[in-house]
């Protein structure tokens, strides 16, 4: 019935029963009816590449058979809560997504999203430590609810209520955006094109960010804490990646001040990054606590907590209770995840494919002024718009906006993101192809010449 609701009519119903905090992407909202692996379709039957499912969910591909068919199947036999009785599916799923960890990540929880599997986090490590501070990274997004919201250095989710009592962000170690940078010291394909600060051609970014985290560790919080979170390459910030050895660095730092190391998976997760399963790996780290959500489903509302046996035993003094979490539907779709990634073989097409389309997009960097930044490991890809590449200004949201809109006209939808909003964000499910890619670097070429056109003529 609802493909029948007119296109305007839906605007209003928006505009007064759905919450007006929640925005639409584009001047005029897509209006979708279907998926296809990495292909989506609007009410009219047009057809868009899907550059932006991974970030919203999609990891294996939209309506991907195996996943459809396993969730098919347990809808017709029981919907319900596995927490007070047994049921196989959650035995299965606990077992074979542990099976992809390193130990000691061997205890798993299931929630409903990735903001309440960073409340979890927290909550487990300031049990666990019986210290309360936690550090996060500026420019980071873990999570919308009131405690996750803390960890969130993003002002344009925060409200200006009373939330992240406890803590700290410190500086993000951004080696394209931040004071020091330069070649060859992230973990990418494509490194900056930014002049490197640094003496006689050694970079020595990734010392001159640990001093900063140290600073914060030195000034800024308690002796002890209770931990710190951040994804192993920044999501919602655009792709944003450390130099390499950071992340290591710093887990050692905080271990020594009695805290516990969180990687928050959420966008990493699942062999996205290509190289390795888990975006942690990239970083020769072993977390203490992961949080998983978005593609840990496709689509489907679920996200997990795995620690230690010893942090989740924090938790157990007492009851925690989480009435969907882990239910029959999510952990069959979970399984059929893992195995489509396996089956299909995935995490190398995210290497692949992501390296090549990283290479092909660094030739319009090269080509454009006004593209200061093409990074990213496997398919978690950042375009980061600048001016000029000597100041890296943000290019204003007005002008990256008709570039956004124009490639969507062309039949490829791309994520933003940024503190300035300035970065577009791509995130395929990962069964694109090298030919998809060429259609996307084609469509994205086009709106950056018609622009680069319009300002001449201006
Ligand atoms: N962590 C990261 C890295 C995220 O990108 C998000 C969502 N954008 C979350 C946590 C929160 O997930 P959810 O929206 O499922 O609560």
């Amino acid at each position: 019935k609802y493909r029948s609701y007119p296109y305007e009519h839906m605007l209003k119903i928006r505009e007064q029963n759905i919450a007006p905090s929640l925005r639409m992407y584009y001047k005029k909202p897509l209006l979708l009816h279907q998926g296809h692996m990495q292909w989506l379709f609007d009410y009219e039957g047009r057809r868009y590449l899907d550059l932006f499912a991974g970030i919203v969910t999609v990891s294996v591909g939209h309506c991907h058979p195996k996943v459809t068919m396993a969730a098919q199947k347990q809808l017709a036999c029981l919907w319900h809560t596995t927490n007070i009785y047994m049921h196989p599916s959650i035995h299965e799923y606990a077992e074979k997504l542990t099976s992809f960890l390193p130990d000691p990540l061997k205890v798993v929880y299931l929630t409903n999203s990735g903001s309440e599997a960073n409340d979890l986090a927290m909550f487990m490590a300031r049990l666990y430590t019986r210290n309360f501070d936690i550090i996060c990274f500026r420019g980071a997004y873990h999570g919308g609810s009131p405690y996750a919201l803390g960890l969130t250095s993003i002002g344009s989710y925060k409200h200006g209520v009373a939330n992240g009592i406890g803590c700290s962000t410190t500086m993000l170690p951004d080696v394209f955006r931040g004071p020091w940078g330069g070649s060859n010291c992230r973990d990418s394909p494509v490194q900056t094109v930014r002049r490197c600060s640094c003496s006689e051609g050694v970079c020595h970014a990734n010392e001159q960010y640990i001093e900063q985290f140290k600073d914060t560790l030195n000034t800024s919080v308690p002796k002890t804490i209770a931990g710190f979170i951040a994804e192993p390459i920044q999501g919602v910030n655009g792709a944003v990646q450390y130099p390499k050895g950071f992340l290591k660095e710093a887990y050692q730092l905080v271990r020594e001040r009695g805290g516990v190391c969180i990687s928050d998976e959420v966008q990493t997760g699942f062999g996205r990054t290509g190289s390795h399963f888990w975006g942690f790996q990239t970083h020769d780290v072993v977390p203490d606590i992961i949080t998983l959500a978005k593609g840990i489903g496709n689509g489907f509302p679920m996200a997990a907590v795995v620690t230690t046996k010893e942090i989740a035993n924090s938790l157990a003094q007492n009851l925690h209770f989480n009435t969907f979490g882990g239910n029959p539907l999510a952990c069959v779709v979970g399984s059929a995840v893992l195995d489509a990634i396996e089956e299909d073989n995935l995490q190398k097409n995210s290497k692949d494919v992501g390296t090549y389309m990283l290479l092909e997009l660094a030739k319009l960097r090269d080509k454009f002024e006004i593209v200061g930044d093409v990074r990213g490991k496997g398919l978690m890809i950042g375009i980061e718009m600048v001016t000029d590449k000597d100041s890296r200004h943000p290019l204003p949201s007005e002008e990256i906006n008709q570039i956004w809109e124009d490639c969507k006209d062309m039949g490829v939808l791309i994520g933003r993101g940024g503190l300035y909003n300035q970065t577009l964000r791509v995130k395929p499910p990962m069964c694109i192809t090298k030919k998809d890619v060429d259609f996307a670097v084609e469509v994205i070429h086009t709106a950056l010449e018609k622009h680069m056109g319009k300002a001449a003529a201006n």
